[in-house]
């Protein structure tokens, strides 16, 4: 089936190096309960009904070869900054497979690098192909715990860190990605966990980029029909002393991303 679309970001520059243009589809195997873009989750068009009542269809399909025309237009701007396009979502890799290899193939061919933002949760098989094309991944790593993972993304944390595993196997370049919610990802313990892990199973970081929490996008849920929860947004000090902590296992550590 081909993919929807939720949104085309031009100029992004938050999503890898350069000015690049990132892809949103829709779709993803795995509810994060602080999830910003909770229109990217199903895979299915859907509608969003505003205050005043006015509606917004989310969820556009392109064939492969209109998309990279698209993405092509900015080539020049890629060029010069060192961008190029990001796939992101929801989760790229678990979108039509025939579909997200020919738009691999087709930016690949073009030379247009490309970045490719997950959540881990895909098929191994999917992401360790996907190593071919891309130029590095943002990969979302939320807990190290299984049972927390289970609990509040309703999905294994097993499958995103074999997938961590065969990308580093790989030499994929890796900027990884923490989102921190206070109190239930943020204490030195578990961050120790996580950089240990990291370190045992040889995994190649190029950059770590410490997201955290916070409340936008909150109001996209009550636009479609559902009920946001809200976790406690983290302090400065708070990241700033997990930055500190991360930065006595790997050198290159962000804000922000
Ligand atoms: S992985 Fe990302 S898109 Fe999917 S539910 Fe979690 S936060 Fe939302």
């Amino acid at each position: 089936m081909t993919p929807y679309i939720f949104n085309v970001q031009h100029f992004s520059t938050h999503d890898g190096p350069g000015v690049r243009t990132t892809v949103f589809f829709k779709g993803c195997p795995i509810r994060c309960a602080w999830c910003h873009n909770p229109e990217s989750q199903s895979f299915r068009p859907e509608t969003l009904t505003n205050e005043d009542g006015s509606t917004e269809h989310i969820g556009a399909q392109y064939r492969v070869d209109e998309l990279i025309h698209d993405l092509a237009k900015d080539e020049i701007i890629y060029d010069q900054s060192g961008g190029g396009v990001t796939l992101s979502g929801g989760e790229v890799l678990a979108q039509d497979r025939k579909y997200v290899f020919e738009l691999l193939e087709g930016l690949h061919e073009r030379e247009i690098s490309i970045g490719i933002d997950t959540c881990g949760v895909a098929p191994q098989r999917i992401v360790e192909e996907s190593a071919a094309y891309a130029d590095f991944y943002l990969y979302d790593l939320k807990f190290i715990d299984d049972s927390l993972h289970r609990k509040y993304t309703r999905g294994s944390n097993r499958l995103v860190l074999r997938n961590l595993e065969t990308l580093a196997r790989l030499n994929a370049r890796i900027m990884l990605r923490l989102i921190i919610l206070p109190g239930l990802n943020s204490d030195e313990s578990v961050i120790e966990s996580t950089m240990l892990w990291l370190k045992t199973h040889h995994i190649a970081i190029e950059q770590v980029d410490i997201l955290p929490y916070h409340t936008y996008g909150m109001n996209k849920y009550a636009k479609l029909g559902r009920k946001a929860v809200p976790f406690p947004v983290p302090s400065d000090e708070l990241i700033e002393r997990i930055k500190r902590q991360i930065e006595d296992f790997y050198q290159n550590v962000t804000i922000g991303g």
